[in-house]
């Protein structure tokens, strides 16, 4: 019955503008594997944490760099709210309610490693997949910024934070949409926005997050589990 009327939900939403689906991230255990078993003690999945990835993404505006193909609404055609990377899945967008400033791609000639993101007022950063922390740290460029393993060689970063959650550490297990603070400004951003990497490869102690590949988080394919309400 649930799923008749998701679908009948959805075909409305063509016909007049009724609210989008509801995105739900798989529940344990049926989920992506948490984290590469080499680092992480084993242990209990981290609980799943409030958030529901929103089912369409919109661009703020008309025009901003690397900014993707929408439809006249201003939504983003290539997005979608859930994606597979290396056999996890994850949201590829960290918020509810934000619009797009800035794309994937060159700017200002050097590379955006990111999309940036945002709400006003500012809205709750969360986890777009289940992981282990890596990364609870201000710097110059990205503010405050986390970083998260979420294993088979996939990580994601949330920079330009006002603040983190209360208790948020490196090494922490993490579920998939826990909060980890709020949207802000700090580090060289010029405007109030998160901005999102997904990244790939192996992080290490000597480069760190350096010597990952960021990818377009629009350039994943559709989790398959999706199909269900479209
Ligand atoms: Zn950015």
């Amino acid at each position: 019955m649930r799923r008749v009327f998701v679908g009948l939900a959805f075909a409305g939403a063509f016909a007049c503008a009724s609210p989008p689906p509801v995105v739900h991230y798989p529940q344990a255990p049926s989920g992506p594997v948490v984290s590469t078993p080499a680092q992480t003690p084993a242990g209990p999945r981290a609980a799943q944490g409030p958030f529901q990835p929103d089912y369409y993404l919109y661009a703020c505006t008309p025009s901003f760099s690397n900014r993707p193909e929408t439809d006249r609404s201003g939504r983003i055609l290539s997005y979608n709210a859930l994606v597979v990377v290396n056999n996890v899945i994850l949201a590829a967008a960290p918020t509810n309610g934000a619009c797009m400033t800035s794309g994937f791609g060159p700017r200002f000639g050097r590379m955006h490693k990111g999309i940036d993101l945002q709400a006003r007022p500012a809205v709750p950063i969360y986890s777009t997949a289940p992981g282990r922390i890596l990364e609870v740290s201000t710097q110059t460029g990205f503010g405050r910024q986390v970083l998260i393993d979420h294993g088979n060689g996939v990580y994601t970063r949330y920079g330009h934070l006002a603040y983190f959650s209360d208790g948020l550490k490196a090494g922490q297990q993490i579920g998939f949409g826990q909060p980890l603070g709020l949207m802000g400004e700090t580090g060289n951003a010029t405007a109030l926005h998160v901005h999102y990497e997904i990244l790939t490869g192996n992080y290490n102690t000597s480069q760190k997050s350096w010597g990952l590949d960021a990818h377009n988080p629009l350039d994943f394919p559709r989790w398959s589990g999706l199909d269900g309400v479209s």
